[in-house]
């Protein structure tokens, strides 16, 4: 039996307990990058809250299966594809190729399926076709629209008013102004110095919105558990998803429907024009750490507005630290005897609570508070009596699941620098057990103005990197 988790769904404004429809199987689809640049960290906030997703309904005991779209063919790629003189797999490819990397760069962990656009676009055609057979379009110069008078619950998910529809209007941009509610494209006539596909519906290629609703029932089912994405896309694009697949159906399209809030940057709204716009890169660029950014992007619930700092990532980056150093003492300490200072239980309590924060709409803050409080008691023991085999062996397996599930434990890969403070601490023994005290603190020294602290205990000494 999987671990009960409950989500404020944005679609009922209530909490509710996940119950999904197939057993201990979630099926989830979250909608993926547009691959026409590098995506920037409002993005990956989003990513990461899904990766955190599907890792604590696997680590709860459930069956993920997830798709993310790849939007290969929208207006912004044919701009950036014809801008470069270049075909649309080719622009887009590279793109998709710079997604992976950088997703694989924060840990993310895969989803089973990431569907691109244009290979599902016979999926799409069949999709209007349906939507044809129920009322719910009509043909303009060629492209297709949804009118969205025929559907009243249009609106339900944001809370827009479709009375607001003016008579008449359409847009058959895949952008257009929030607020403003108006019939959409689902297939768009062929145009000049764009990529086209022949189907039934004539020469011309889906609107942005059909894509979605395409490859998530064709992969997933007409009706599916759980459906992400940012605040952005609650209106229009998920509104849309929602009359499309619906319309088509007659089915409920989705019982769960999770919205990660707006990130900032200092305060402000990220912004090109304002200096504060960040791709992942532009941060690997400036030597900040990748598990630092992690850490970051997820310690805020995803329903809570991220203020993005640079003073917040430097104490990322020191949390990230203190994981690190405190496993190496742990790796460095042998198990005490007598009965230690840190029970079986206390590491049970930590569990109890890592669970009931993550349990409680993935609130990720109070799953860090618990991580950095077992810290404490586990430094505490480590300064005191010890810890036994037993609790440690249990505090070892806690320490898997958090990673397996939060994925910010750093990972010891011993490398050069390792081998070269280890040689200085064996010369530095040596020099001590000759009485060379001089050459002794020399070493000390010298590892300390690199950023190594020493710890002389009972056991041998250990070192830990200092902020
Ligand atoms: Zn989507």
């Amino acid at each position: 039996m999987p671990k009960e988790i409950r989500f404020l769904n944005t679609a009922t404004r209530a909490v509710e307990a996940l119950q999904p429809l197939d057993g201990d199987h979630v099926r989830l689809y979250t909608c993926g990058p547009t691959v026409y640049n590098f995506v920037h960290i409002g993005n990956l906030r989003t990513f990461l809250f899904e990766d955190v997703l599907r890792r604590t309904l696997k680590g709860f005991g459930y069956r993920v299966t997830q798709v993310m779209n790849l939007t290969d063919i929208d207006d912004k790629t044919i701009r950036g594809a014809n801008a470069e003189g270049i075909s649309l797999r080719e622009f887009t490819d590279r793109y998709i190729a710079a997604f992976f990397a950088d997703i694989d760069t924060l840990r993310v962990e895969r989803a089973e399926h990431y569907p691109r656009a244009t290979d599902y676009v016979p999926q799409m055609a069949a999709l209007v076709r349906r939507l044809t057979e129920r009322g719910h379009t009509y043909v303009l110069d060629g492209s297709t629209y949804f009118r969205i008078a025929t559907f009243p619950r249009y609106g339900a998910l944001s809370g827009i008013d479709p009375e607001q529809v003016l008579a008449g209007a359409r847009v058959d941009a895949d952008e257009y102004e929030k607020e403003d509610v108006r019939d959409f494209v689902l297939w768009k006539a062929a145009k000049e110095g764009e990529p086209y596909w022949d189907t039934e519906l004539g020469r011309g290629r889906p609107g942005w919105h059909l894509e979605c609703s395409a490859m998530s029932m064709e992969l997933l089912g007409e009706t599916f558990d759980i459906h992400t994405g940012g605040v952005d896309n609650i209106f229009p694009h998920h509104e849309n998803e929602i009359a499309q697949s619906e319309g088509a159906s007659g089915k409920p399209f989705v019982r769960v429907w999770l919205h990660a809030e707006h990130l900032f940057v200092e305060g402000q709204k990220m912004a090109k024009s304002l200096g504060n716009f960040f791709t992942l890169r532009d941060l690997l660029e400036r030597g900040h750490d990748p598990l630092a950014i992690r850490y970051l992007l997820i310690s805020v619930p995803y329903r809570q507005k991220l203020n993005f700092t640079f003073d917040g990532l430097h104490a990322a980056a020191a949390g990230i630290e203190r994981i690190g150093n405190t496993l190496r003492r742990l790796t460095h300490t042998p198990p005490a005897g007598g009965d230690g200072a840190l029970a079986v239980a206390d590491v049970e309590a930590f569990e109890r609570e890592l669970d009931a924060g993550l349990a409680d709409d993935l609130n990720t803050a109070r799953a860090l508070a618990a991580l950095h409080q077992l810290l404490t008691r586990v430094n505490q023991a480590l300064d005191g009596a010890g810890i036994v085999a037993a609790a440690r062996a249990r505090l070892d397996a806690a320490l898997t699941r958090v990673d397996s599930i939060l994925g910010i434990v750093p990972r010891h890969e011993r490398g050069a620098v390792d081998a070269d403070v280890d040689a200085l601490i064996a010369e530095r023994v040596a020099a001590r057990r000759a009485r060379d005290f001089s050459r002794a603190d020399a070493i000390r020294q010298e590892l300390t103005d690199r950023g190594i602290a020493l710890e002389d205990t009972p056991h041998g000494t250990v070192w830990r990197r200092s902020s």
